[in-house]
């Protein structure tokens, strides 16, 4: 696209990823038009200066470090140059609706966030949004910002579970700025550049349904098949198969929270990507002690959100989607039946969340264990182990860390498992259960550790890392932010410079408290 003097007189890297961003590509969400979206330029932000970057995702992007060295990138990604932008390349907010904490909430949308377009690079696509860039059509009483807080929090969660080998959207920086913001106290304004295939949400289906407006609704469905699943297009109703791949990719997901103790925290339907992504980083948490019912939003009362609910809410919030879908359903079964068969088609496919989920969990907990065989008992053991690590509260990123120490022959190994619980008796019981467990397997203990390594993360957000960079980016030293995002993108090597990353939480973290506003 071509752009204003502001920038159009660069040469950079900054000037080619901008002329790179296409809004008018074919098959680009931009393309689906102004019922969608509204387009608007981002609000200034005065004086902005680099927070965090990732030149991860810059090489996603096809752009290297010197992408962050150009002095217009601040300028660029705090959306600065967008009142200079041509109409039709206008960034864009999308419109959805959502239920929020249970409850249909109505129209919500991107209040605070504008879609700049997207990037091609290597055969993938890759659309790009300013979170914070101030307020739309869609803001309610948002004031369109975000804080640095929760910005880093965004930028550092969303790198770290990429590395961890979770689908997320990513984060190509923070930008920071002295603006402030009021939030419980006065704040500063920070915009995060987002970077996904799709920011489609199911609330965005929802948004159609309730408006009755089946023909954007189709639009959309089609939109997402034609760009993602265009297998779907090979079944009797590709709408349904459009449902079942949200089922499989939910499913998926959430079995790999499960798996590292992450908790979302604000679960909406809002918040859940068509594409299994995970998405819109506020309150979430990684637990410390284990607690099945942990709950990381400390606005979340009722604990709606609370690490074991998850995947029941994951299943609650894909009855929201199908029931969004219900007018493109049952298109290829006869007039009379149509309505009644497309609902018992729906609930079928939603069926399929459990065959999904459980097995998908039962399987990266054996591999969290090193187990590479089945056995019958295999359930009970973990479930086991949850018991005991719930009643001592033990770490649960440094259990299963250091299982992988564990000898099969001998309790020579044991010691580093049995000091994170105070019920030594207790957890010996177990690890002789796991011990004997292990004689049925042919890997050596070298081997097992190995493979338990790869799937056992040493390195996790810590909310008390995350606060400790905060508080020095308040300071305005970024150093702590690159690198914690240095260590967080081997989640599962040794690090010995960094062994104070992995250590379990300070005193301080308990009074920690993470809510929605951000
Ligand atoms: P969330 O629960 O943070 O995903 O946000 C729910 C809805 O509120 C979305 O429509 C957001 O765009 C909107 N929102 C959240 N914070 C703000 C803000 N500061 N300004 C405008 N809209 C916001
Ligand atoms: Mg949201």
């Amino acid at each position: 696209m071509s752009f204003s003097p502001s920038i159009s007189g660069l040469t950079g890297p900054v000037a080619a990823l901008a002329d790179a961003l296409g809004t008018t590509r074919e098959g680009a969400f931009a393309q689906l038009g102004s019922v969608f979206m509204t387009r608007l330029p981002a609000a200034p932000l005065s004086a902005p200066y680099v927070v965090g970057f990732s030149p991860d995702t810059a090489a996603l992007l096809g752009f290297d470090a010197a992408l962050a060295q150009d002095p217009a990138f601040a300028e660029f990604f705090s959306g600065n140059t967008t009142r200079d932008w041509p109409a039709e390349s206008m960034p864009y907010a999308s419109v959805y609706s959502g239920h929020q904490f249970g409850v249909w909430a109505g129209q919500l949308g991107d209040g605070r966030a504008l879609g700049l377009g997207e990037i091609e690079h290597d055969g993938t696509r890759y659309e790009l949004q300013l979170k914070g860039a101030g307020r739309t059509p869609y803001s309610r009483m948002g004031d369109g910002r975000a804080v640095l807080r929760s910005s880093i929090r965004e930028y550092l969660c969303s790198e770290a579970m990429h590395h961890l080998g979770i689908p997320t959207t990513r984060a190509l920086c923070v930008i920071g700025s002295d603006q402030a913001v009021r939030r419980e106290e006065v704040e500063t304004a920070a915009v995060v550049t987002r970077v996904a295939p799709s920011f489609v949400r199911f609330g965005h289906f929802e948004h159609f349904y309730s408006n009755d407006r089946v023909d954007a609704l189709q639009a959309l469905a089609d939109h997402v098949i034609e760009r993602f699943y265009p297998q779907c297009k090979e079944s009797d109703d590709p709408y349904l198969a459009l449902l079942e791949t949200a089922v499989q990719s939910t499913a998926d997901l959430l079995a790999q929270w499960q798996a590292v103790g992450f908790c979302h925290g604000v679960m909406n339907t809002d918040n859940m990507s068509i594409l299994g992504l995970t998405i819109d980083y506020g309150p979430f948490g990684f637990m410390d002690g284990f607690d099945a019912s942990y709950i990381c939003n400390h606005s979340d009362s009722q604990g709606r959100y609370a690490y074991r609910m998850q995947p029941q809410i994951a299943y609650w919030n894909l009855f929201c989607l199908a029931q969004g879908l219900l007018p493109l359903l049952g298109q290829q079964h006869d007039e009379n039946v149509r309505g009644e068969q497309a609902v018992k088609d729906a609930q079928r496919v939603l069926e399929g969340f459990k065959d999904r989920f459980a097995p998908a969990l039962e399987r990266l907990m054996r591999a969290k264990l090193g187990l590479q065989t089945e056995r019958a008992g295999d359930d009970a053991l973990v479930n086991r182990l949850f018991e005991v690590m719930q009643a001592n509260r033990a770490d649960f990123t440094l259990t299963f860390r250091h299982l992988a120490r564990v000898s099969k022959h001998d309790a020579s190994g044991d010691s580093s498992v049995r000091d994170l619980f105070l019920d030594r008796a207790a957890c010996d019981a177990w690890l002789n259960d796991y011990r004997a467990r292990l004689s049925e397997e042919t890997l050596d203990d070298a081997a097992r550790a190995v493979a338990m390594n790869r799937v056992n993360p040493k390195y996790i957000l810590r909310n008390h890392l995350a606060e400790t960079a905060i508080r020095r980016a308040r300071e305005k030293d970024f150093s702590e932010v690159e690198r914690l995002a240095t260590v967080l993108r081997r989640p599962f090597d040794e690090q010995p410079d960094y062994e104070a990353y992995a250590a379990l939480p300070p005193d301080w973290a308990s009074s920690l408290e993470v809510s929605c506003s951000s």
